[in-house]
């Protein structure tokens, strides 16, 4: 693939009629380094969040070896490119043929689950054609906990209730080489706490319970940088798992998994686009809420973007709201987005921050859709890793777990 040294030199080079996907593999290797190293425990990497063959490979090499797989696409996806990486099928309503491949012919032990129909499944499908129930799987018992903290709620649709959870727990410790109790807090959680919380939530299920528990999985909801969204350094939530962990009845037997899908891959994505008309402070732009975009047109979710203009460096900025491409009014994403007070048809923007729930998202709808996928060296528009973050609010938000 080629690379350039930014997106100035995309559109210089280019001038690009469609929109340009940048990709950034220097960013997420540093992002998969730092949960290798510094996370108290395993890190999963979400796969819905971005699956693109060639990040997966740049994880792979970067040191994450397993893979939370929702869909039995994702399964086969990810087997496909890393024929090595261990699976984890982590959606906890599954179809029985579905888990009889994973199982099977891609070699997946790990599976979630949530009732007790779920786990009947789950056996039936691993059960061996002589009647012998698998000896080898790791079932995990989804926990619904709050998602109070975070921007994305995750809490309504999965997870059993802490008041049904023990004869689940107990049914599944029978079938299970492995149990593990995992949750969401939903995604881009803003404060160490939200993972303090839940992590309570798991200690009363184990002791109601009373089993033993070989994985306390925390999830996802790892956040990153957008306009108007700091969170504290990642360093501050891994401290707050690590001693609410420690102190879990479990502690001594048990190993601590975490599934980030947005905090890996957030950095690895930007995309230019450019402005087809301008009407007030409505920008028409080529791509959109079928595009990479969904979040901005469907929660609101802010992007940070910069003009690519030669002259836009110092200039004015004023608050600007966006149009897709598409034929449907819903192609709005409302911002607000600062940009040069003059830009104007035929300039081109760099929206940042595109690598989760962004790049990922594109559809054809209206014949809109096609991207160019370009390598870019320089830094993404914010970092989580960069190791020169300070957060005015750091010691707000930890103060209270201490
Ligand atoms: C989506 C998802 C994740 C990743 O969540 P992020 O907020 O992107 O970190 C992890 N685990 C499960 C089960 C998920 O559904």
């Amino acid at each position: 693939m080629h690379s350039y040294p930014d997106a100035s030199a995309v559109v210089r080079a280019l001038a690009p009629d469609e929109p340009v996907i940048l990709n950034r593999p220097h960013a997420a290797a540093r992002a998969a380094r730092f949960f290798v190293e510094k996370f108290p425990g395993k890190s999963l990497y979400a796969v819905k969040a971005n699956p693109s063959p060639e990040l997966l490979k740049v994880l792979w090499a970067s040191g994450v070896t397993h893979y939370d797989v929702a869909s039995i696409a994702e399964v086969r996806l990810v087997r496909a490119t890393l024929p090595e990486a261990t699976l984890c099928f982590m959606h906890p309503v599954k179809t029985r043929a579905a888990i009889a491949e994973a199982y099977r012919v891609h070699g997946v032990r790990t599976f979630s689950l949530d009732t007790h129909e779920e786990l009947d499944k789950i056996v039936a499908a691993t059960t061996n054609e002589a009647g012998e129930p698998a000896t080898d799987l790791s079932l995990c018992v989804r926990l619904r906990v709050s998602s109070d903290y975070s921007e994305l709620s995750l809490a309504s649709k999965f997870g059993v209730d802490l008041v049904d959870a023990a004869p689940l727990l107990q049914a599944t410790r029978q079938v299970a080489d492995a149990l593990g109790i995992c949750f969401h807090v939903g995604s881009q959680a803003m404060t160490p706490f939200a993972y303090v919380q839940a992590l309570e939530r798991v200690r009363a299920a184990i002791v109601d319970a009373s089993v033993t528990v070989d994985i306390v999985d925390v999830g996802g909801g790892f956040p990153s940088i957008y306009p108007g969204m700091e969170p504290p350094p990642l360093e501050d939530y891994f401290g707050a798992i690590h001693r609410a962990a420690e102190s879990l009845p479990v502690s001594y037997s048990s190993e601590l998994w975490c599934e980030p899908g947005r905090a890996l891959c957030a950095e690895y994505n930007s995309m230019i686009v450019r402005v087809e008309k301008r009407r007030g402070n409505e920008l028409y732009i080529n791509d959109g809420a079928y595009g990479a975009l969904y979040d901005a047109a469907h929660v609101g979710w802010r992007f940070p973007v910069r003009s690519l203009a030669d002259d836009a460096e110092g200039v004015q900025e004023e608050d600007f709201a966006f149009y897709g491409p598409t034929c449907d009014d819903a192609d709005y994403m409302e911002g607000p987005f600062s940009l040069p007070a003059g830009i104007k048809a035929g300039d081109y923007i760099e929206v940042g921050m595109l690598g989760a729930y962004g790049a990922a998202m594109k559809t054809a709808f209206n014949g809109f859709g096609q991207a160019e996928a370009i390598e870019s060296s320089d830094e993404p528009m914010a970092s989580q890793y960069r190791g020169d973050r300070r957060d005015p609010r750091h010691s707000d938000n930890v103060v209270s777990l201490r």
